[in-house]
């Protein structure tokens, strides 16, 4: 498989803080259109290597490639820019807004924003709202205000505001955690649907969403690449199976 294939290529990655590898020469390859999830013990480094590809941790060593652009060389809002999206654990909405007015202050190069203040709606934004809010299961919640919405509906209307903005890569810290099963399905949905045309990077615990959601999983130990492939195998992997069930 060529270079080209990857959306993203992690290639030794390492953070010392402190002299403390958090991440220690980590290499990982995400397809374009995969789902890959990221599983490990607590305090394994999974949430350092999200923050190291959004850049909002600054790598010690190696090389985080985007397409053809290397991220580590490039500010937070640049990556932004670039198309990679992240989504933390606790939803950043505005909560006494409706959900039309923050998928619309969402969209992209400050167009809604300033077509608010206009009074004056652009047909492109409008009708990327009503598609984002049909793809989030919001369609009929679009003039609620936010803070009425379930935990559940907040997490989608963020993946939202972030699918709004079209990135190639969506990284999503636990975007279940909270919801109920239902709510947990519909995600798991949801992300395969827009798989279609962007990669997915997911950070999860529940071993039922990772079975609905993972073309494979990449699991880290102690800020290393413990094992990867499809659930079925890194479940079945002796080395896996040991740091997860002890000693
Ligand atoms: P996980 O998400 O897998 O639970 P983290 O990436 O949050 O793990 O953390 C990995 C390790 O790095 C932990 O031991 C954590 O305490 C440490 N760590 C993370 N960020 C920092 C930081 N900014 N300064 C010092 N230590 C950190």
């Amino acid at each position: 498989m060529s270079k080209k294939d990857f959306v993203l290529s992690v290639e030794g990655l390492t953070v010392s803080f402190d002299g403390f590898k958090a991440v220690n020469d980590l290499s990982f390859y995400v397809d374009e259109g995969e789902i890959r999830v990221i599983i490990g013990p607590n305090g394994a480094g999974k949430t350092t290597v999200l923050d190291l590809i959004c850049g909002r941790t600054k790598a010690t060593d190696g090389s985080i490639k985007f397409r053809d652009q290397e991220l580590t060389r490039m500010k937070e809002h640049e990556i932004v820019h670039a198309g990679v999206g992240r989504k933390f654990q606790n939803p950043s909405i505005y909560e006494d807004l409706t959900v039309f007015e923050n998928l619309e202050l969402s969209y992209p190069k400050g167009h809604g924003v300033f077509g608010a203040l206009m009074f004056k709606r652009d047909e492109a934004v409008i009708e990327s709202v009503h598609e984002i809010a049909d793809m989030i299961f919001l369609k009929e919640h679009l003039y609620q205000r936010a803070d009425l919405l379930s935990h559940g509906q907040k997490q989608w209307l963020e993946i939202g505001m972030l699918l709004i903005q079209d990135p190639a890569l969506l990284m999503l810290d636990e975007p279940v955690a909270g919801m109920s099963i239902a709510e947990r399905k519909q995600t798991a949905e949801l992300l395969n649907r827009i798989t279609q045309d962007r990669s997915v990077l997911v950070i999860e615990h529940d071993m039922q969403f990772v079975e609905d959601i993972a073309h494979r999983v990449t699991v880290l130990h102690q800020g290393k690449l413990l094992s990867e492939g499809s659930l079925e195998h890194v479940k079945s992997d002796p080395k896996v199976v040991e740091v997860y069930l002890g000693h």
